[in-house]
């Protein structure tokens, strides 16, 4: 974000209404933390929406609203849609009648930029990551191998096939393994996962909002430490 686009970012947003200032959720986690099913979990426990703002980004570009239209003319030109159309499109959205008392930010903010923006036109209250340690999400993704036929999912240590290479679902004997899939892959981008949120979890530390759940666990349980928090 430059300068000339944040300062009419804040005068706006000093006039957001109280109803804006609804309590929200961001929720980080490395690749193959299962970030997903937890989302799925604290929308479920709390009735606050998931918030994408790739899936904002993509619906705005369809609608041809006026920051769609101005964020298409960014892409157009390969350049990065600044966060000023990104924290509109979010301001957008929490006007939305579900999003009352607050939403789940998925993937967002990035940078500290992209926090301290937000900060102005959303309450957030908790900042929950989920922790896996590298080693164990390499475990995870690079054990993962699938049916050719019917793609059922297996696991080299924690659900292999009952026969070596051969599917228990439909007996087909072609299993594939995804290309991205392999150590090499997932540990650059474990790393630059790493090197994104770092920073962003000691500011949200600083404001007393971070809260790092055990990740590295029964998929239940982590459901239960994330409730917990909540
Ligand atoms: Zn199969």
């Amino acid at each position: 974000m430059n300068g000339a686009r944040r300062a009419p970012l804040s005068s706006r947003s000093l006039h957001s209404s109280p109803v804006h200032m609804a309590s929200s959720i961001v929720l980080f986690g490395p690749p193959g933390a299962g970030k997903g099913t937890q989302a799925g979990n604290i929308v479920e426990m709390t009735g606050k929406p998931q918030v994408s703002t790739g899936d904002m980004l993509r619906a705005a570009l369809a609608a041809g609203t006026s920051l769609g239209v101005e964020a298409k003319g960014f892409m157009e030109a390969g350049q990065l849609v600044p966060d000023s159309i990104i924290i509109g499109l979010i301001e957008e959205r929490l006007k939305e009648a579900d999003a009352e008392n607050g939403v789940l930010f998925d993937g967002f903010p990035r940078t500290i930029a992209q926090a301290e923006a937000l900060s102005q036109i959303a309450e957030v209250s908790v900042v929950i990551a989920i922790e896996v340690p590298d080693g164990r999400i390499v475990e995870r993704i690079c054990g993962r191998y699938t049916c050719g036929a019917c793609a059922a999912v297996y696991h080299d240590t924690f659900n292999p096939t009952a026969n070596p290479g051969v599917c228990d679902q439909c007996g087909h004997a072609e299993m594939k393994r995804r290309a991205d899939d392999n150590e090499d892959t997932v540990r650059t981008r474990l790393s630059a996962y790493h090197t994104q949120t770092a920073p962003l979890a000691d500011w949200y530390r600083q404001r007393d909002i971070f809260v790092a759940v055990n990740g590295d666990q029964d998929i239940a349980k982590v459901g239960s430490e994330i409730a917990a928090v909540l």
